[in-house]
């Protein structure tokens, strides 16, 4: 009952808004999404073996990949560390794609191409939009995802996000 002493969660949704859904966690690279947490032990070996320090442990002890850090330089230590059979490097390391979010400068007339200038597969264009400062525009086709212009924005506007189905 709602107007007891609990609180009806149903309530509190009307009242502050439905949360927002999880973002799925960033696994390392090339590591399987579907049956990760049954698979990792959490033992911290990949973690561990990294030298860029972007796997950090995440929800439950888990290794998640955090780009604020750096960025991944695709040496595959983290999967040759892991004892478990996760790791498929067969497969494209990561099923992540950078966005751009409401906090780029060029949304405040600011002229920042960092993301363009950082990116080394030139993934980054820049659109010109009218009475204002042309805006980054993404081609996925060309980023691996190395994560390299999510730290380097000095809006703090990229963030990596797991595509649907991985
Ligand atoms: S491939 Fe290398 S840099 Fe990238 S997450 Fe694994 S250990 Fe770190
Ligand atoms: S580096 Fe960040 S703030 Fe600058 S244009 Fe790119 S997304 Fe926008
Ligand atoms: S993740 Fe790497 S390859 Fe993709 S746009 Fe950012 S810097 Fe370029």
């Amino acid at each position: 009952m709602a107007d007891g002493g609990g609180f009806d969660p149903g309530r509190r949704r009307v009242l502050f808004g439905r949360r927002r859904a999880e973002r799925p966690a960033l696994r390392p690279p090339w590591a399987r999404a579907h049956d990760f947490t049954d698979l990792c032990t959490r033992c911290g070996a990949c973690e561990a073996a990294c030298a860029e320090t972007i796997i950090v442990k995440g929800d439950g002890g888990f290794p998640t990949v955090d780009f604020r850090r750096g960025e991944c330089t695709f040496c595959g230590a983290c999967a040759d560390a892991c004892p478990q059979p996760i790791f498929d490097r067969t497969t494209r390391a990561w099923t992540a794609a950078p966005a751009v979010g409401r906090g780029c400068l060029t949304r405040a007339g600011v002229i920042c191409q960092t993301c363009r200038d950082i990116c080394p597969e030139n993934a980054f264009s820049f659109v010109l939009v009218p009475h204002a400062a042309p805006r980054p525009v993404l081609d996925a086709t060309r980023c691996t995802g190395c994560g390299a212009c999510v730290s380097a924005c000095p809006g703090e506007a990229i963030t990596m996000e797991v595509r649907h189905g991985a």
